[in-house]
Formats: C-alpha cells, sequence, structure tokens
C-alpha cells in the first residue's frame, strides 16, 4: 500500500541483505502454556497451534472477557479455561508464553522458575515468524503516545506499516498473517523486555528512564536493567533513537552495537532530531536536514510531547518517510484519550484527564505541561515513588487533592509546601472537592501518579469515571 504522490526515501541498509533466519520456537507436538486471556494471549495460542503445538491457555479471572475468550478458542479446537490454572500443567509444558501482567512475583512464576520451564513474551513468540521490519518503543513515560504517533507518520508517508502489541493489533496476530506489513511499530514495556530472548528491533527508541513499578522491582535498577534489554541482539546494522536530554538513557544505552541517532528539545544535535531556538522541530541527518513543524502547531500539549515527536518523526525519518508526511503527520495528530486529554471547560475552568499518569514522572510532565494555575487530583495505589518531586510546580497552584489508597502519603509528602486535602470516598467526591477549590482561569488536572487498581479495573475505566463525574458537575446557571 502506498499513497500516491508521497515521496519515499529508501534507506540503503534496510533494502540490502536478507534477513536473518530465525529459530522457530515451537515446533509441531510441543506442549505450550499460554497464560493470560487478553487479546494477546488469545493471538499466541493461535499461532503456536498454528506451528502444531498442544496449546493450554488459562487466567485466573473469570471476567467476561477471559470467559469469552477462552470460548471463543475452545470452538476453535484449543483447550482454555477462564477462572483457574492447572500449574502442574503449565509448569511441565515445553514453553509458557507469558502476559506481561502477571508479576514476577506471582505464584505461577514463582513455580515456573523453581521448574526451569521457558517462558516468553507474546512479542518473542511473534517475532520468530515476523517478516515486518521492527520499531520497537520502550522507556518509561510516552510509549504509547509515541507509537501511536509513529504508526501515523509511516501511514502518512505511505509506508505499509502497523502498531502491534499493546496498542494496535497483537504481534501473533500480525505474525500469523500471509501478507504482513513492511513496518511494525511496537510498544515495549519492561516486563515484555524481561521475557524476550532472540527479539531485536531494526529501529529502536529509548524514550526515558525514570523511576517506576517499584512495586514489581526490588529496586530502580533492576527496572533499568529489564529496558536494557532493548540493546540485548544489537547488530551492525541496528539503528537506536536516544533522547539526548537523559543522561540515564544515554548511560544504558552505551556501548551497544549499531548506530545512536539523537533527540533533544534543548539545542542542535549532530546526527537525529532536535527543537531549535525558533522553536522548530528539524531533522538533521547526514545528507538530509529539513524542518517539520513549530512545536506551537502540534495538537499535543506540552513539552514532553514535542520529545515524543521527535523522537517518532525521526524514526519514520530513518524508515524511509519524506519530511513533508512527517510535519503534516504530526500537525494532525491529536493524541490518545487518558493522556492530557481536555474533557470540559466549566465556567472557564478546563477540567483535563490524565488517567495514564501511573507514576510521578508522568504526572512531573502534566503539570509543567500548564501555564495556568493549577488543581491537581492525585491518587489510587501507590507504587512506591515520593511526590515530593512535584512540589516546586505546584507552588502557584489552588490545591491538591487526594483521593484513594495513596491519600495519605499525598498528604504527609506535600501539605507542608501545597494545600493537600485528604478527600475520603469515590473518585466524584475528589471531583466535586476541586471543583470548590478551581477558580475561574484554573486547570483542574487528573493526573494521578498513581496505578487505578484501588478502584477501577484499569486506567481507561478511572479516565472514563473521571469524565462522568466532570459532566456530571452543576454548570454556572444551574444545567449540567
Ligand atoms: P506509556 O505507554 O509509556 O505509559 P503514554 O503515551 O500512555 O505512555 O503516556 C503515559 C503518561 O505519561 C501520560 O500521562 C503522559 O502525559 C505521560 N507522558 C507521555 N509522554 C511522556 C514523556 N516523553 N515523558 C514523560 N511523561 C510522558
Amino acid at each position: 500500500m502506498r499513497v500516491p504522490g508521497a515521496t519515499l526515501i529508501p534507506l540503503e541498509t534496510f533494502d540490502s541483505g536478507a534477513r536473518k533466519p530465525k529459530e522457530p520456537l515451537v515446533r509441531p507436538g510441543d506442549v505450550v502454556a499460554v497464560l493470560g486471556l487478553g487479546t494477546s494471549g488469545v493471538a499466541a495460542a493461535r499461532l503456536a497451534k498454528a506451528h502444531g503445538a498442544d496449546v493450554y491457555a488459562s487466567d485466573v479471572s473469570a471476567a467476561d472477557l477471559q470467559k469469552a475468550a477462552a470460548a471463543e478458542l475452545g470452538a476453535e479446537g484449543i483447550e482454555a479455561e477462564a477462572g483457574r490454572h492447572d500449574l502442574g500443567r503449565i509448569c511441565a509444558s515445553d514453553l509458557v508464553v507469558v502476559s506481561p501482567g502477571i508479576p514476577p512475583s506471582a505464584e505461577v512464576r514463582r513455580e515456573l522458575r523453581e521448574a526451569g520451564t521457558p517462558c516468553v513474551a507474546e512479542v518473542e513468540l511473534a517475532y520468530r515468524d515476523l517478516t515486518s521490519r521492527v520499531i520497537g518503543i520502550t522507556g518509561t513515560n510516552g510509549k504509547s503516545t509515541t507509537t501511536a504517533l509513529c504508526e501515523q507518520i509511516l501511514q502518512t508517508g505511505g509506508l505499509n506499516a502497523l502498531a502491534g502489541g499493546n496498542i494496535g493489533t497483537p504481534l501473533c496476530e500480525i505474525a500469523l498473517r500471509e501478507e504482513q506489513p513492511d513496518w511494525v511499530v511496537v510498544e515495549l514495556s519492561s516486563f515484555q523486555l524481561a521475557d524476550t530472548d532472540a527479539f531485536t528491533s531494526d529501529i529502536g527508541l529509548l524514550l526515558n528512564l525514570a523511576p517506576d513499578h517499584l512495586d514489581r522491582y526490588r529496586d530502580v535498577s533492576s527496572y533499568y536493567a529489564d529496558k536494557k534489554r532493548l540493546f540485548r541482539n544489537a547488530g551492525a546494522e541496528s539503528r537506536w533513537v536516544l533522547n539526548a536530554d537523559d543522561a540515564d538513557v544515554i548511560e544504558l544505552a552505551r556501548g551497544a552495537e549499531g548506530t545512536s541517532y539523537l533527540t533533544s528539545t534543548s539545542g542542535p544535535v549532530e546526527r537525529g532530531a532536535y527543537l531549535d531556538e525558533d522553536g522548530v522541530l528539524r531533522l538533521a541527518l547526514p545528507g538530509r536536514g529539513e524542518a517539520w513543524l513549530a512545536a506551537e502547531e502540534l495538537s499535543i500539549l506540552g513539552g514532553h510531547n514535542v520529545a515524543n515527536a521527535l523522537a517518532a518523526g525521526l524514526m519514520a525519518a530513518l524508515a524511509g518517510c519524506d519530511g513533508a508526511s512527517i510535519g503534516r503527520a504530526l500537525a494532525e495528530f491529536r493524541g490518545l484519550p487518558h493522556r492530557l486529554e481536555p474533557v470540559a471547560t466549566i465556567g472557564d475552568v478546563l477540567w483535563v484527564n490524565d488517567s495514564k499518569a501511573t507514576n510521578v514522572a508522568a504526572t512531573l510532565v502534566a503539570v509543567q505541561a500548564f501555564e495556568r494555575p493549577i488543581v491537581l487530583i492525585l491518587g489510587g495505589r501507590h507504587k512506591g515513588e515520593p511526590f515530593v518531586p512535584l512540589i516546586p510546580w505546584l507552588e502557584h497552584s489552588a490545591g491538591v487533592v487526594a483521593f484513594g489508597e495513596a491519600a495519605p502519603q499525598v498528604v504527609a509528602d506535600l501539605n507542608d509546601s501545597v494545600p493537600a486535602v485528604h478527600v475520603e470516598g469515590s473518585l466524584e467526591s475528589a471531583v466535586r472537592a476541586a471543583s470548590v477549590l478551581a477558580r475561574p482561569g484554573d486547570v483542574v488536572l487528573f493526573s494521578p501518579a498513581c496505578s487505578s487498581f484501588d478502584m477501577f479495573r484499569n486506567y481507561k475505566e478511572r479516565g472514563r469515571a473521571y469524565r462522568k463525574a466532570v459532566e456530571a458537575l452543576e454548570r454556572p446557571g444551574g444545567a449540567k
């Protein structure tokens, strides 16, 4: 699929030589267990079956989604259960495909370690059958946004590209296709990287690093060690896009084989993409320099999104996308729901949903994205990081509303410096408390810096609850 009129700039290295043959992971007759009946687990079960494996897929959850998935697989002749695991059977398998949602501390993972059963991520299983080139995206924050943006730029530029993985189509589903896209853009969490082996990216991005998931990792360095697996199978032809403004990123990528390209929002880079002193996003590659657009023409808010745009544009340029298409796609991209998403303006107060901000670093960039005074709603399930780094950015704020399990910690961390109120009960109560604090011209920012699991199934459900609570507020003049 090529868009007529779009100029493709072929990049010699991607066209030279055949791709390395990949060892199959699953052979006919192998016994394969799939843990987790989400969309990626279902796709993995199908791919393993297509390789002739004897597949058993299961999920401890008996929620509607999992039950429906089990029924669907059952109808296709794949044994699947929702609501329980047969642990003995899973441990005795030749291979287990593990959902990234299952933490290393889960009983099943402990038993698998003890049994020495090989475990892989769904992306690893898919990788062995991929003929598409891979753009792999990791970092603490901004992965989904940058993945969606990169897909949109590549498609605007006429390249045959698809987002695969957490957002978009499961990678195993793409791997099953007879006709695969030329490029797949894959979001890679640290949990997925932890269970990769041969997986590698033709173009890989490390966007940023900040403490996160301290409920799941022993310490920050073990979390970063999983991120470092992005570079594990680097070769001479690998291309790495690195955020030059993040010293930890540069440090982690040190010594990776291949060619590195940099992005920066704070000044020119020799080889990569940057924000110039006039506020224009620019590309600087050997033999190719161009301006894409002014940062103020981006629809997505905040300096962090300029960083995401530079990274996505640079990867698209490396894949062969022309500058005009990159500039156009960057201007058109509207962002994903639940990430700094404006949901309403009520009496000159702007209400913003950033439910996807599940760590302090994400909330920090959110508070920095606004010049107007902020009422910040924080809370949920605490993931172990202090809230103190937010203080300098909240000094002129009208206050913080703390809710959920983390509320006492929020108040303890902030209260000496920022007025923080603990609201008992639901998110609706927190929204009502914020509406009392907000003055005309303020923004009420729901950027919780915590996971949603104390009250909600996930950040999406939490974001929808926020929107609903905002919509239920009294409008000036009594209208709802
Ligand atoms: P991820 O997939 O890595 O969780 P998302 O694109 O879903 O990333 O964004 C998650 C949260 O992180 C959002 O609240 C968003 O505003 C914030 N964020 C996005 N990009 C960045 C960035 N480059 N640096 C820091 N925070 C970011």
